[in-house]
C-alpha cells in the first residue's frame, strides 16, 4: 500500500527498515529483550509515523528476537496505515476503547526479562507498562537509540540542509520586519508566518529579544516596543515536512547599538568563527566549546557566556551530541549540531550567533549560510 503524507519524503521503507534493524541490533547488545517506542521523534525516525501523543496508548514493540508490531487505538489505525508504516510489513494491532492496550503490548513480549522504553515516554505509560509486566526490568532506550540517531546519513543531511535553507530565507526577510515602535510579539507573529511560508510545517520557537530582553537566552516574545538603538536577538526554528528541524540565530540592531556593544559583538563574532573553524571529525565536543569560551574569556566576556556552546539537532531541535565544557565526546562524520556562543549582560543587552553544522569526512558543512555580521537596520 502506498502512503500519503502531504508531501514527498526523502525517506522510504528501506530507510526505516535499516533503522529498525540497527536499533534491534543495538538492543540485543545492550541485553534488552524488547524496545517500546511511543509517539515522538524516535517513533517517527524508526517508522515514518508522526503519531499523536495522546492518553491512549500507541506503542511500537520491537522484540530483539521476533518481528516488530505496533499497537494503536482503533480510531488511529487508518492514520497509521496512511503513514510509511503501511510499507514496512509491520502488523498494526488496533485496540478498542474497552481493550487493555498494555496487556496487548505485554502479549507481544511473552518471554522478556528486560525491556527498554523510549526516553520521552509519558510517565503514566511507563508505570502502566510496569503494571502489565511487573517482573520485567525497565531501562531507557536512549543510550542505544541516540547513538544511532546522531549519526546522520546523506539523506538526513540533505533534509537538514533544506531546513537550514528555509530558515535562512526567513532571516533574510527579518530586517524588513524590524522597526522602532513595533512590539516583539508583532514581529514574532510575522516571523512565524514566514517560517511556515518558507517551507516548515510547524513553528517550533520564535525568540525576538530586543534591548535588555536579549540578556535572557530563552526569552521568547513580549509586548516590549522596539526602540532606536536596540540590539535584537532573533533565534528561530521550525520542523520541515520530513520531520527535520531548523534552528538559527542572527543579530540585528535598529541603528547603532553603541560603541561598547559593537566591540563586544566583534568578540562574539570571532568566538563563534573560531569554534566553527575548529569543528571537524576527531575533535572533542569540549574542545569546540573551549574554542568559543576561551576567546570570550580572554576578552572579559566569559562570565556572561552562561550556556553550553551547542546541541545536536535532527528530528528534535535538541538531541545528542551536546557541545559542552569538558565533554570528551569525539565528533564523527554525519553528526549535526549547533555552534551558538553568546553573551548576556543582565539589564542591558545580549547577543548570540548560531549556525547548524554537520561534520563531513574532514571538516564541517554549515546548514546556515546567512552572513554572521550584525545586521544594522537604518
Ligand atoms: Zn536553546
Ligand atoms: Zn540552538
Ligand atoms: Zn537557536
Amino acid at each position: 500500500m502506498a502512503y500519503v503524507q502531504g508531501m514527498a519524503s526523502l525517506f522510504g521503507p528501506d530507510d526505516f527498515l535499516a533503522r529498525l534493524h540497527r536499533v534491534r541490533h543495538a538492543a540485543l547488545e545492550a541485553g534488552v529483550d524488547g524496545v517500546l517506542v511511543t509517539p515522538g521523534a524516535d517513533l517517527r525516525y524508526l517508522t515514518g509515523y508522526d503519531a499523536k501523543a495522546l492518553e491512549r496508548l500507541t506503542c511500537l514493540v520491537i522484540p530483539t528476537h521476533g518481528d516488530a508490531a505496533i499497537v494503536v487505538p482503533n480510531l488511529e489505525v487508518l492514520a497509521a496505515l496512511a503513514s510509511p508504516i503501511a510499507d514496512l510489513d509491520l502488523p498494526v494491532i488496533g485496540c478498542g476503547e474497552g481493550d487493555d492496550a498494555y496487556a496487548r503490548v505485554a502479549d507481544l513480549l511473552p518471554k522478556a526479562a528486560v525491556i527498554a522504553v523510549d526516553d520521552h515516554m509519558w510517565a503514566s505509560k511507563v508505570l502502566r507498562l510496569k503494571a502489565a509486566m511487573p517482573s520485567v526490568e525497565q531501562l531507557l532506550a536512549g543510550p542505544f537509540i541516540e547513538p544511532i540517531r546522531m549519526r546522520k546519513d546523506a539523506r538526513e543531511i540533505a533534509a537538514l540542509r533544506s531546513a537550514g535553507a528555509a530558515i535562512d530565507r526567513v532571516h533574510a526577510q527579518v530586517p524588513g520586519l524590524l522597526r522602532a515602535g513595533r512590539t516583539e510579539r508583532e514581529i514574532g507573529r510575522d516571523i512565524a508566518e514566514l517560517i511556515i511560508s518558507e517551507g516548515h510545517v510547524t513553528v517550533d520557537f520564535v525568540i525576538v529579544a530586543s534591548g535588555p530582553n536579549g540578556a535572557s537566552p530563552h526569552h521568547d516574545l513580549s509586548d516590549r516596543v522596539l526602540q532606536q538603538g536596540d540590539a535584537v536577538v532573533v533565534d528561530i526554528g521550525g520542523t520541515m515536512p520530513d520531520g527535520y528541524c531548523s534552528d538559527c540565530t542572527r543579530m540585528y540592531a535598529l541603528g547603532s547599538p553603541g560603541e561598547e556593544y559593537l566591540e563586544k559583538f566583534d568578540i562574539l563574532y570571532d568566538a563563534q568563527r573560531q569554534a566553527r573553524e575548529l569543528a571537524r571529525p576527531g575533535v572533542a565536543a569540549g574542545a569546540i566549546d573551549a574554542a568559543a569560551r576561551e576567546h570570550l574569556d580572554a576578552h572579559g566576556l566569559g562570565e556572561q557566556f552562561i550556556h553550553r556552546t551547542g546541541h545536536g539537532i535532527g528530528m528534535q531541535t535538541h538531541e545528542e551530541p551536546y557541545i559542552f565544557q569538558g565533554s570528551a565526546f569525539v565528533l564523527e562524520p554525519g553528526m549535526a549540531f549547533s555552534i551558538e556562543p553568546g553573551f548576556y549582560d543582565e539589564g542591558r543587552f545580549g547577543a548570540r550567533i548560531e549556525d547548524i553544522v554537520v561534520c563531513t569526512a574532514d571538516g564541517i558543512e554549515s546548514m546556515n549560510l546567512q552572513p554572521h555580521e550584525l545586521v544594522v537596520v537604518e
